[in-house]
């Protein structure tokens, strides 16, 4: 056989092989779909917030899934925490709702400079302005729409209010109020509007003073029990 006509046999051959491995590999790896982004835009409470109650809302478990997820591989997230927001407060924050779960550590956070609201990859809260009238604070959620997995979450608290520990002074923001209600959305559940899920942490609505978002309710137990296990 004449050298020309072997290497000739032998690119076929690669082409015959390798073809069918290629296309392998790619049936492997399903299309996620294209990327969307879900926001949870938490405001000042109104006069008269939410809808009246229904009639048959009394003893329901408070709670709404938004069906996104956390991949068990990205587990448990990493999140970065602005120098300028108080570590501390957000660690506790999380761990209310760590708490309620014994299976897996969702969650592990460090500090450093980051900016929340821009997509880079980074897992990031910080203060921030958000540029609407009435919005204590932002989190945005980054997903691939087909499979719900999710990309990267960030919460920017809104520099338009005071800060604080709002325990005997009501004239502040309670940071670990409104952060502990935030990361229910992490835990991907949705807001709550009814009036009669008023006591829930995932209750839509916030104000100056409020505490009450700091402990998790019946409802934001269920949810979260319903979602990652008890
Ligand atoms: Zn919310």
């Amino acid at each position: 056989m004449n050298k020309k006509l072997s290497s000739l046999i032998c690119i076929v051959l690669i082409i015959i092989i390798s073809v069918p491995i290629i296309s392998i590999a790619f049936a492997g790896k399903p299309d996620k779909g294209p990327i969307e982004k879900k926001v949870f835009i938490h405001r000042i409470k109104p006069d008269n917030p939410g809808k009246p109650p229904k009639p048959d809302g009394r003893g329901k478990e408070w709670y709404k899934y938004s069906g996104i997820h956390w991949a068990s591989t990205n587990l448990p997230v990493t999140y970065i925490v602005d120098t300028e927001l108080d570590y501390g407060i957000i660690e506790t924050s999380f761990e209310t709702w760590d708490d309620e779960i014994s299976t897996v550590l969702l969650f592990e956070g460090v500090q450093g400079e980051v900016t929340a609201g821009i997509i880079d990859g980074i897992n990031a809260l910080s203060y921030g302005d958000y540029p609407d009238a009435g919005v204590i604070a932002v989190t945005y959620i980054l997903y691939y729409s087909y499979t719900g997995e999710i990309i990267e979450v960030d919460t920017l608290f809104d520099t338009d209010y005071i800060w604080g520990d709002a325990t005997g002074n009501p004239d502040v923001m309670d940071l670990q109020n409104i952060a502990t209600h935030e990361f229910g959305h992490w835990l991907v559940l949705d807001d709550l509007y009814n009036r009669p899920a008023r006591q829930q942490t995932m209750y839509g609505y916030g104000t100056y003073g409020e505490i009450i978002k700091r402990t998790l309710e019946s409802g934001d137990i269920a949810g979260i029990q319903k979602i990652y296990g008890e």
